[in-house]
């Protein structure tokens, strides 16, 4: 057995690689390459948080070649951390291409190690080099990411949908287009706050999330969190600004309900700051650096006792896809940035697509399961391409990933029946299936899952 440990230091028997198949991993070229793309998705609405409107999301695609196959890793701006644009980036990573090209792909944790001390200052950067770095790591081995860490699909949480601040009757019309989603996250940060959640609640039975984005003072949070309570929100995220250590102090003390860090917690280093002012912690990826330190700040909160959520910025499914690989580490998932893009040809999504989009990729796909609309390499020529949501050029689609996502069902024996939960014809494959495959992953889990509302199935 060739011994191998996670980044977490640990020496897993899960992590050891039985001789037999080392012998059989191919020898490699060694010689990366990294090619840089501007990715600009239109949003499927103007989204809208309490820091800014965003209605083209500019993110950066980062490519890694090596032995002819590809990992990808995406890098996505935010009005929350107006330092790391696209073009930064892309900068960033160009002054590092000489040291990343020549680097080995033997283990992505040592690689991240690496890396830090010429990327560190662009965690956003340093964030979707990791992902490819993960994703052409599994693809070369013939294995998903998630396997190679030793981890089963058992306990996956449901993630939310994101309504972005608008009118009232705007957020309610949002929320309808998703009807039936089990969960919402609400953003707010307006004088209409306790209105929206109030009329959002006369349309649906459906768990609420609020992000408040920083917003609020502790005397609104202390005001509003009792009756968002009553109106079944679950949590709030993020309530005052990012520094407000003592402030906050207050808020877990006194708010009936528990209270996330999200601008308060960015790297590893503020996850014990969080513990005694936070219940949780809402990791992202982009914020983190990657995976590797995103597995590290999970270990640590849960030494803590700090609750584990992992949130996405608006991304496509390249990004999507990597925060996929950590769901069975997770308690709460906000993963739904793809779908907040703008596609450009029915159907609509629904919540049973992304099940089906995410679950059923997992469990048969090598990496983080990310391929583009491009030939597939002949060691993935069982799988159509599949489209991120929304290329540059604005057209976007899943045409790929329906065929794709058929053909993994049919493996996994489910009935395949070509409609929607909607009752709509989609293209190639349908949702149904994957709902039965999400079925089955969760019964044998024992997950509540199991237990969907049959319009869903
Ligand atoms: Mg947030």
């Amino acid at each position: 057995m060739l011994k191998s440990t996670d980044c977490l230091g640990n020496s897993d028997p899960s992590y050891e690689i039985p001789a037999a198949q080392a012998a059989r991993t191919p020898k490699l070229d060694r010689t990366i390459e990294l090619r840089l793309r501007d990715l600009r998705l239109p949003m499927r609405h103007a989204f809208t948080i309490a820091l800014g409107t965003t209605t083209v999301q500019h993110n950066l695609l980062v490519e890694l070649q090596q032995d002819g196959m590809k990992g990808y890793g995406e890098g996505a701006s935010s009005h929350a951390y107006h330092a790391f644009t696209a073009d930064s980036m892309r900068a960033a990573l160009e002054a590092a291409r000489p040291q990343i090209e020549h680097e080995s792909l033997d283990d992505p944790s040592t690689l991240w190690d690496r890396l830090l001390p010429v990327l560190g200052h662009n965690r956003f950067a340093l964030c979707a080099l990791d992902q490819a770095a993960h994703d052409l790591w599994g693809k070369l081995r013939g294995a998903p990411v998630w396997k190679r860490w030793g981890l089963e699909l058992r306990n996956l949480p449901l993630s939310n949908y994101t309504l972005g601040i608008d009118p009232i009757e705007k957020m309610v019309a949002k929320m309808k287009e998703f009807d039936g989603w089990p969960i919402y996250k609400i953003k707010l940060g307006t004088p209409d706050d306790l209105a929206v959640v109030r009329e959002l609640r006369r349309h649906t039975d459906a768990v609420f999330r609020i992000d408040a984005n920083t917003a609020w003072s502790v005397e609104q949070t202390l005001a509003l969190a009792p009756e968002l309570k009553t109106l079944g929100v679950e949590f709030i995220e993020q309530p005052l600004k990012a520094d407000d250590w003592e402030e906050m102090r207050r808020v877990f003390r006194e708010c009936p309900l528990p209270v996330f860090a999200d601008e308060s917690c960015l790297v590893e280093e503020d996850v014990p700051r969080c513990a005694g002012f936070f219940h949780g912690i809402n990791i992202k990826l982009t914020k983190a650096g990657g995976l590797m330190p995103a597995r590290r700040m999970i270990a640590r909160a849960r030494e803590l006792g700090l609750r584990v959520m992992v949130g996405c910025m608006n991304e496509s499914s390249v990004g999507i896809s990597a925060i996929g690989q950590l769901l069975p580490l997770l308690d709460y998932v906000d993963m739904d940035g793809a779908v907040l893009i703008a596609r450009i040809s029915p159907p609509v999504y629904t919540w049973t697509r992304v099940a089906r989009f995410f679950l059923t990729r997992m469990a048969t796909e090598s990496g983080c399961w990310i391929l583009l609309n491009e030939p597939a390499h002949p060691r993935n020529r069982s799988h159509q391409p599949l489209g991120y949501h929304c290329r540059g050029d604005g057209r976007g689609g899943l045409a790929g990933a329906d065929v794709s996502l058929g053909r993994a069902a049919k493996r996994a024996g489910a009935c395949v029946d070509h409609r929607d939960s909607a009752g709509e014809h989609p293209r190639g494959a349908d949702g149904i299936a994957s709902l039965r495959i999400r079925r089955r992953l969760a019964g044998a889990a024992g997950h509540p899952a199991a237990a969907l509302p049959r319009q869903y199935s």
